[in-house]
């Protein structure tokens, strides 16, 4: 029997890459030390977010950033504990927050995602998961038209990527969206975009068509790798040696310890985000909005209203601070005044995140090792399209898309 692919990591990344692995015709091994879609993929907003395209390092951080980490209203949060160790990383994601440098990663962010809907429709087309993928619009909550004239670098960004808002104010917001109190007064609106209402099952039925159609999903923790000559010839769990081909590190935040087996030190730390998903709701969106002020989107989803968002820096050991969901809660109730709910339910996630914002997608040196790990705020976006390009690098064939931004190399000389 041939050796098997091992994809390592069974979030959104790597269930996609396992399933167009398995389409080329190849032997995979998916692993996970959990079952699939339970880290970061599990309590997103489910915004296929194809305009997500300026990262949050743009040049006005510079500004901002002091301001937002002293003003308690701010969606921005700082471990201050984990400072120090976070430090190098602060200091190349600033570094980055210029003009010249903004440019350069919304040019490599706009063919991961704005193509997002399509990715994903064809990652499910002829499956029974077709259901999964909701078409939507998109909006975004401003409490003033002078608050969305403030964005204008941010829309100047979207439109080189193709998205251009209408523009509701008065009254159009609240018939647009009822659930919106006078709180936003202008509503931005994206037409021609889609959601998940379950990012969690949509990840787990996806693993599960994996599994039907042959692959082979393996529940146990990855604990280093064997090469020989340079090249990988095994992946080790704590009980045994998986003989391969080629791996796949699709381990979102927790890539950096796979990358350290490998004496490779990559600059990756999580932006910790949360949600809050108020059950029975008495009110959804009828889309999916972004409330700017507190940076969070809310998504009506199967389970309830989510609300899920903020950047909290720090690590991805400790677990859940609670001025972020204090804040969601805030906003919320702020933005959606007459919104009754049975109770709450709250989540922590850890946004894998480089420096430039741009994710590692490619082979490690000449090892047969592959990233795919890194994707901060659009993992979820990303993810079919990531799946697809190291499918196409793993087997031979040549992606459409220039993968210089994306390499690996850059961060591993
Ligand atoms: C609050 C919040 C909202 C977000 N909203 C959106 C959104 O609307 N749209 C969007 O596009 N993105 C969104 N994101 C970002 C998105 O969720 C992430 O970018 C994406 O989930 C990362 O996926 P991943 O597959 O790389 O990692 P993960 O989903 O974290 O998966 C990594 C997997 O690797 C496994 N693993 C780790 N180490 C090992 C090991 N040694 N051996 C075996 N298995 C291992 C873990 O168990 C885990 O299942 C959001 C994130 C957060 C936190």
């Amino acid at each position: 029997m041939t050796k098997p692919i091992i994809v390592i990591g069974a979030g959104i990344i790597g269930v996609s890459t396992a399933l167009w692995l398995q389409r080329a015709g190849r032997r995979v091994i998916l692993m996970d030390r959990s079952k699939p879609g339970m880290g970061a993929s599990y309590g997103n907003a489910g915004l296929i977010a194809q305009w997500a395209v300026v990262p949050v390092n743009t040049p006005s951080l510079w500004k901002d950033a002091p301001k937002y980490l002293l003003n308690p209203n701010s969606p921005l949060f700082l471990k201050w504990t984990h400072l120090p160790k976070m430090l190098p990383w602060i200091a190349k994601f600033m570094s980055n927050a210029n003009r010249v440098d903004a440019d350069r990663m919304v040019n490599a962010l706009i063919p991961l995602l704005t193509d997002a809907v399509d990715q994903h429709k064809s990652l499910v087309r002829g499956t029974r998961l077709e259901h999964w993928i909701s078409n939507s619009k998109f909006s975004y909550s401003y409490p003033t038209y002078a608050d969305f004239e403030h964005d204008a670098f941010g829309w100047d960004m979207k439109a080189r990527a193709g998205f251009t808002p209408t523009i509701l104010t008065g009254n159009q917001v609240q018939d647009a969206e009822p659930i919106l109190g006078h709180a936003t007064g202008c509503l931005a609106v994206l037409e021609g975009q889609g959601h998940i209402t379950n990012p969690a099952g949509y990840i787990t039925e996806l693993a599960a068509h994996f599994i039907e159609n042959g692959g082979e999903f393996i529940q146990s923790e990855v604990k280093d790798f064997i090469k020989s000559k340079g090249r990988i010839t095994s992946v080790e769990t704590s009980q045994t040696s998986i003989p391969c081909m080629h791996a796949v590190i699709t381990a979102g935040i927790w890539s950096k310890d796979l990358m350290r087996k490998l004496n490779l030190k990559v600059p990756l730390e999580t932006e910790r985000g949360y949600h809050v998903i108020y059950k029975n709701p008495s009110q959804m969106p009828n889309d999916p909005i972004m409330i700017t002020k507190g940076k969070f989107a809310v998504n009506p989803m199967d389970m309830g209203l989510r609300c899920a968002g903020t950047v909290e820096l720090g690590d991805h050991h400790t677990g859940p601070s609670q001025q972020p969901i204090a804040l969601l809660k805030r906003y919320a109730a702020e933005f959606f005044p007459t919104l009754k709910y049975s109770e709450t339910e709250d989540w922590l996630g850890f946004r894998p995140s480089t420096p430039d914002s741009v994710p590692l997608i490619g082979e490690i040196g000449n090892s047969g090792i592959y990233a795919g790990f890194g994707h901060q705020h659009i993992g979820l976006t990303a993810g079919p399209k990531t799946g697809r390009l190291l499918a196409q690098m793993i087997t031979g064939k040549t992606p459409n898309i220039d993968l210089k931004p994306y390499t690996p190399a850059r961060y591993l000389r």
